[in-house]
């Protein structure tokens, strides 16, 4: 719809009737913790006029997949994102960061949904939203986009007026990689706070000046806060430096501050619309970091689905670990921060780019240990990869069988434990035109005691392929807190039901029907969530006068990778080192 139509409302009194307000890992545990010592009474005041319950995140439960099947309420084998990397399209065992522009449902996403009704939205921050698309209302990407100076807002204009007021904008905090001491971890904590009150304050001003119908707003200092601080609010994780010491008892409730912050931002918000229903949820939770670490490349070795390229050896390794340091030096402090913001762990995951070379010819399934939160294998396809070796059909499935007999059959070697509970073939997990683009199997890490991956090297061979960590925590540098799959789901307002007795297995694809269904909307028919209708006491009337008008929009994915001169700088030099 035009801005025109648009204008025939008086700004003046035009609110935004539905918030959804996104905690990223805001974890169950956490949450209820600090509502029972009543340390968030906005949160509270929700419930108390809506519902709490657990809200189930994707498969694998990572903001990259996560966050686009909330905007579509669709798996993943629609959207076509299932991780912060996925394999280039030249099939020659490089991976491209995904943003925004892989996302094929652009077009049918909640923004493009309720524009379609003739309803404005403004959508913050959320991950997975770069490059900005020209909604009716405004947008303001999120963590994939480079810098906030890569043109990250519709429209730029009304976004550049604001930060002339307001301050200048910020996606998220840039100090956490170089937390040494303890007033670096003071100010990572204090610029959590200062992004996030900065987030509500830029949205507030942006919608005096372009009112939106609906607001979708996202604060990721939660997450952060939780990869970072976990291990100093958690006397049982294996990195706990005790709870007599200082740097524990100075830090014990830094996840509970950011918590309470965000109880705050949420505060303002619905002291600046009172009459608007309200949904908070979060992509994931979070828990400890409590399990080994698994080269998975030396497992698949071992197992004799993947073979080295049988080179240069010593030599070779000894020139990635001058690489890693090189690339250290060379890369500026903006780029670096544009790679570390992408995933937790950015810093770390960058330095183990340096793969040592593998034999594709004689590999049958493989592990790309460049840049990934979340462990997952690709089947050296014929169909996908240059020097792909496994057929489809019969011959996949027998790969398949053999690499998950392989790495679920690892066992911890203190414990004698399984280390990997499960493995999800993405044909079963996944539907849609875009499975054949996904991993072949998800490593189930989040589930029981967790692991990490590490980093697989020949000369790894002959070890076991699971590990310990050996000493305490680096700050800034070892994630202690990961994701878990429960996140949670609160709902309040004049149009949300009072909660009682049984409540509805909720998913987080769930959570965009069930607002589509508040504002009176029918969700299309390939939405694979459903609508939450234990939630809703009645329709939010937001002016819209249409039902969800058809698309004139062909399939959305704009095929953007990272163009800018910064992401060119970083792969030139990634390439010239050898890393790709
Ligand atoms: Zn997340």
């Amino acid at each position: 719809m035009s801005a025109e139509t648009n204008d025939n409302q008086s700004s003046g009194t035009r609110h935004p009737a539905l918030l959804l307000i996104g905690w990223d890992g805001a974890t169950p545990e956490l949450l209820e913790r600090y509502l029972a010592a009543g340390k968030l009474p906005a949160v509270q005041k929700l419930i108390d006029r809506g519902s709490y319950r657990p809200l189930r995140s994707t498969i694998p439960p990572v903001t990259a997949t996560a966050w686009p099947s909330f905007l579509s309420g669709k798996n993943a084998g629609k959207h076509g994102l299932f991780d912060f990397v996925t394999p280039g399209k030249d099939g020659e065992y490089q991976f491209d960061y995904t943003n925004g522009g892989h996302r094929r449902d652009r077009n049918d996403d909640i923004c493009a949904l309720l524009n379609r009704a003739g309803l404005a939205v403004g959508c913050v921050n959320v991950p997975m939203t770069y490059p900005p698309k020209a909604i009716d209302g405004f947008m303001i990407s999120g963590l994939d986009a480079p810098d906030e100076r890569s043109g990250i807002a519709h429209p730029a204009e009304l976004f550049e007026r604001v930060q002339q007021k307001v301050g200048s904008y910020r996606i998220d905090n840039r100090h956490l990689g170089n937390m040494k001491t303890d007033d670096d971890r003071r100010g990572a904590i204090a610029e959590f706070k200062r992004v996030e009150s900065l987030r509500t304050d830029i949205t507030l001003a942006m919608i005096d000046e372009q009112p939106v119908d609906a607001l979708i707003i996202i604060y990721n200092a939660t997450d952060q806060v939780q990869h970072h601080f976990w291990h100093l609010q958690d006397p049982t994780h294996p990195q706990c430096p005790g709870v007599e010491s200082a740097e524990y008892q100075a830090f014990e409730d830094a996840i509970e501050q950011i918590y309470i912050h965000c109880d705050l931002e949420l505060a303002r918000l619905m002291e600046a619309f009172p009459e608007a229903d309200v949904m908070i949820m979060s992509d994931h939770g979070a828990g400890p970091t409590c399990g080994p670490q698994v080269r998975l490349n030396n497992a698949l070795a071992q197992a004799g689905l993947l073979t080295w390229a049988n080179t240069q050896g010593g030599l070779k390794s000894k020139l990635a670990s001058t690489a890693d340091s090189f690339l250290r030096r060379t890369l500026s402090a903006k780029q670096k921060a544009a790679l570390v913001r992408l995933i937790p762990g950015g810093r770390s995951a960058i330095e183990s780019m340096s793969l040592p070379a593998v034999d594709w010819s004689k590999t049958t399934a493989f592990v790309y240990e460049g840049f990934t939160l979340s462990p997952c294998v690709w089947l050296n396809r014929k169909s996908l990869f240059a020097q792909g070796t496994v057929e489809d059909g019969s011959a996949y499935d027998d790969a398949c069988e053999q690499v998950i007999s392989a790495l679920t059959g690892l066992k911890d070697p203190k414990t004698g434990e399984q280390v990997i509970p499960k493995a999800y073939r993405s044909r079963d997990i996944y539907k849609g035109d875009l499975v054949a683009m996904a991993p072949d199997l998800i490593l189930d890490w989040w589930e029981g005691n967790t692991f990490t991956m590490g980093k697989s090297h020949p000369k790894h061979d002959s070890e076991s392929p699971v590990y310990w960590p050996e000493g305490p925590a680096v700050p800034g540098r070892d994630i202690t807190g990961i994701h878990r799959r429960n996140g949670v789901l609160i709902a309040g307002g004049p149009h949300i039901s009072l909660a009682q007795g049984e409540k509805e297995q909720a998913d987080l694809i769930d959570v965009v029907p069930t607002a589509l269904a508040m504002l009176g909307l029918t969700p299309p028919d390939d939405v694979d969530g459903k609508v939450l209708s234990d939630i809703i006491s009645g329709r939010i009337e937001a002016g819209q006068t249409q039902d969800i008008a058809p698309s004139d929009e062909g399939d959305d994915q704009e095929n953007r990778e990272y163009t800018d001169e910064e992401k060119q700088a970083i792969e030139a030099r990634l390439s010239g080192l050898g890393y790709l």
